[in-house]
């Protein structure tokens, strides 16, 4: 097995090759849009053409037995009538892979089709944040290698998060983030489109006492318990520590944004019992966060478990704040028994 540093160097070149993929069709949202008449379509041909990529690059830097759990496969792209996106698809994939053919793409996408019974594995969302991708807000494309049940390196990029924090979230910067963090060695922040430039080492300061807190959330309601994250900031301000407005952004890119300082805590409160989180939609965020000296826990206080097959079967929602707000939500949570009927 390759070290982690030559893991992090791979999914770096892959993340970087895919976010690439993904600006290119979110350039031609309404062009694919016209042709196939339905919104999803633009985001099947990123998560797609994502996939292929990131699948291609990590089998060329590591061998052809790279195990990857993607959230895609090609039978719906493979069937007879969907050749229009098949070829929208290819046509992405070539903006970074000029030689590929149609083969070669469907291949690719099935590198992803790996399972989760083995010691260590690679586990990818192309496109995380679908609705975010679509309304030109927050995406990301999130790539993790997960060891014995603990994701070890994480690669995230964010093509339209802006590093300015004056900037507001839900402006799409032109050249974005990319984070890349090894377990024990921190988390390390480049130009999601520039492979030159010199990484800037993430470290997640405490929150002062005193300051308000702010927070951020999902902006998709059925995702993350409005209610419950109302209540909890509620409480904490009878306690003394107010909070403003959560901001709202999709994807793991708010694990970024907690992880730099830019939000004190990232709330994710389970919105109904039967949902399981799926692993791609936390290995390499909470990774990032955690490198940058956040905890990262469920709302029970527990670690993220990822040694149980593609979802989070023993943890409900997620918490990720720098310690000591970490402690103060996880108090609010036990104070207002939120979550009883989840356990
Ligand atoms: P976000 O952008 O943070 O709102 O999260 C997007 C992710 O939410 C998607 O990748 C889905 O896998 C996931 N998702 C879908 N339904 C739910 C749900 N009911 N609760 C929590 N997450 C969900
Ligand atoms: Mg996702």
């Amino acid at each position: 097995m390759p070290d982690y540093a030559t893991l992090c160097t791979a999914a770096r070149e892959a993340v970087f090759l895919a976010s690439a993929v993904c600006r290119e069709v979110q350039g031609s949202l309404d062009e694919l849009k016209a042709i196939t008449k339905d919104d999803k379509s633009p985001v099947t041909v990123a998560d797609f053409a994502s996939q292929a990529i990131v699948a291609k690059v990590l089998s060329d830097h590591l061998g052809s037995g790279v195990i990857l759990v993607g959230e895609e496969d090609s039978k719906w792209l493979r069937q007879d009538d969907h050749a229009t996106h098949r070829q929208a698809t290819l046509a992405a994939v070539q903006t970074v892979w000029e030689d590929a053919t149609e083969k070669d793409m469907l291949d690719a996408i099935d590198i992803g089709a790996g399972d989760t019974h083995h010691a260590g594995f690679w586990t990818l969302d192309p496109v995380d944040g679908t609705k975010g991708f679509l309304r030109n807000q927050q995406y990301a494309i999130a790539l993790a290698y997960v060891e014995r049940g603990t994701p070890v390196v994480g690669v995230m990029g964010c093509p339209n998060l802006p590093r300015d924090f004056s900037v507001p979230l839900d402006v799409p910067d032109a050249h974005g983030c990319l984070y890349a963090a090894i377990k024990g060695d921190g988390v390390f922040e480049y130009a999601a489109d520039d492979r030159g430039e010199k990484p800037t080492k993430i470290t997640r300061l405490d929150h002062a006492g005193g300051e308000t807190l702010s927070v951020c959330a999902s902006v998709e309601k059925a995702h993350s318990n409005v209610s419950d994250t109302d209540r909890i900031l509620e409480h904490l301000a009878t306690q003394g520590h107010p909070a403003g407005e959560p901001v709202r952004l999709d994807s793991q890119a708010k694990y970024a944004v907690t992880g730099r300082g830019q939000a004190d805590a990232y709330l994710r409160m389970p919105t109904r019992k039967g949902y399981v989180e799926r692993i791609w939609d936390h290995a390499a965020g909470s990774l990032v966060a955690t490198e940058a000296g956040c905890f990262v826990t469920d709302i029970f206080g527990n670690a993220l478990d990822f040694s149980h097959g593609r979802g989070l079967e023993k943890n409900k929602g997620i918490i990720c704040a720098p310690p000591r707000v970490h402690g103060l939500v996880i108090g609010a949570i036990e104070a207002l028994g939120i979550g009883k009927d989840q356990a």
